[in-house]
């Protein structure tokens, strides 16, 4: 059976095709600057790397591009589109509504729908990319929504309540839902395996550290908590986002700068975080590099970075009353070895022993164990993989429906 994972945003679609039998991904690649006059489109397939430039006025245009070079010249993987089982899309924001992966219905689009207001970047491109897939596939190929927020949907309300006005909970659903949650599911599954545990039996933090990060506490197999909140800006600095900071700041500088709702929400999504504290920098390896050749800000976003991984680890310690293991994940997670070292060697005391040998060796998609044999707190490094996780939830579904 081979599924294929889409991720639509307003822009741009990122897809891959994976072979379920053996879980291979037999192509993938993503079409950019979709509804410009020039667009990219970009395929990897086990023969290599095509690219070409192509206008793709809308999703539409550009799921015909994937589909005839899928199935058509050099790079092409499969002789039509029916050898695609059924389509699994990345959904952004499910709301309370969704709490588990979901056959998409027109009931299932009108529901994503009513979700815009709360992920207004990402739902709408996620229906856009829904509808295209219904036109060029057609309407008997399964679609399935895998939610972003799902997994955080065992939350109990202590945690996903912010102190405001119970009304506008009820007005406006603002609660934290948290993000990454498929990648959340996937190592916290991956690193059971690893124990040779039930999830159910073990404590976990989960950290997903990329351009955008989020850290996870799984107790008794659930989520109780995690650092993205009503939208991916809260929890700790990031490539480019703030974190969780004061909310007095966001009113105080509004009306020092005049800041529009819009304004704001750029300064603090694109314009702060490791970017804004550097100075301009925003990718792990130039600040690493950087603070090691003396720039001080590149130091201070590093430290501050480093700082506020371990209070959400130290906090996430305290909520679940310990922790079994902790799991390093995303971009920075899966390659940053001074992080690494840093936030191991800082929770020695509650019985973490860092193995240093061990750290070099977990870089670039390869995970590994960074605690010794004998440390009572486990320490591994477990490379995500969301598509999988999406078409591993596709599949389940769409042999129910087949
Ligand atoms: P992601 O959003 O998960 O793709 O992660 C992107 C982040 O991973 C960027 O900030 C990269 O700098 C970071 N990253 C990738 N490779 C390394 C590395 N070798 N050392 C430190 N950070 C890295």
């Amino acid at each position: 059976m081979k599924i294929l994972v889409i991720n639509a945003g307003s822009s741009s679609l990122k897809y891959q095709l994976i072979d379920m039998n053996g879980e291979v991904v037999i192509a993938k690649g993503i079409c950019e600057r979709v509804g410009a006059p020039e667009g990219h489109f970009e395929l990897k397939t086990e023969k290599g790397k095509y690219e070409e430039t192509v206008a793709m006025s809308n999703h539409t245009e550009a799921f015909l591009v994937v589909k005839k070079n899928l199935t058509e010249g050099e790079y092409k993987v499969i002789d039509s589109l029916d050898e695609i089982t059924a389509i699994g899309h990345r959904v952004v924001q499910g709301g309370s509504i969704y709490k588990e992966s979901t056959l998409i219905t027109d009931e299932v689009i009108a529901g994503i729908e009513s979700l815009c207001d709360l992920a207004p970047l990402h739902n709408p491109a996620h229906i856009q990319g829904i509808n295209a897939c219904r036109e060029v596939f057609g309407d008997k190929v399964p679609q399935v929504a895998v939610f972003d927020n799902a997994f955080h949907s065992t939350m109990p309300e202590e945690a996903y309540m912010f102190g405001i006005p119970y009304e506008y909970y009820e007005k406006y659903q603002i609660r934290r839902y948290g993000f990454h949650g498929t990648s959340h599911r996937y190592v916290s599954g991956e690193c059971a395996k690893i124990m040779g545990k039930d999830l159910k039996d073990i404590k976990l933090i989960t950290c997903h550290l990329g351009n955008g990060s989020s850290i996870t506490a799984i107790k008794d197999g659930k989520v109780i908590d995690t650092s993205m909140g009503l939208t991916p800006l809260d929890g700790f600095v990031m490539g480019t986002r703030s974190g969780g900071i004061d909310p007095s700041v966001v009113t105080f500088l509004q009306e020092k700068e005049g800041w529009t709702p819009a304004e704001t929400n750029a300064v603090l999504n694109k314009k702060s975080g490791i970017y804004g504290i550097s100075g301009g920098m925003s990718d792990d390896r130039d600040i690493l590099k950087a603070a090691d050749e003396g720039n001080e800000r590149a130091e201070l976003a590093k430290k501050m970075l480093w700082y506020q991984i371990r209070k959400y680890i130290g906090s996430y310690i305290a909520a679940m009353q310990g922790v079994d293991a902790i799991v390093f994940t995303g971009g920075i997670g899966e390659n940053s070895q001074p992080l690494r070292q840093n936030i191991c060697e800082s929770f020695e005391y509650i019985g973490v022993k860092f193995n240093a040998e061990e750290n070099p060796k977990a870089i670039r998609g390869v995970g590994g164990e960074l605690s010794a044999p004998d440390s009572k707190v486990k320490v591994y490094v477990i490379p995500t993989n969301e598509e999988l996780m999406i078409a591993r939830d596709t599949k389940e579904i769409a042999e129910k429906v087949l």
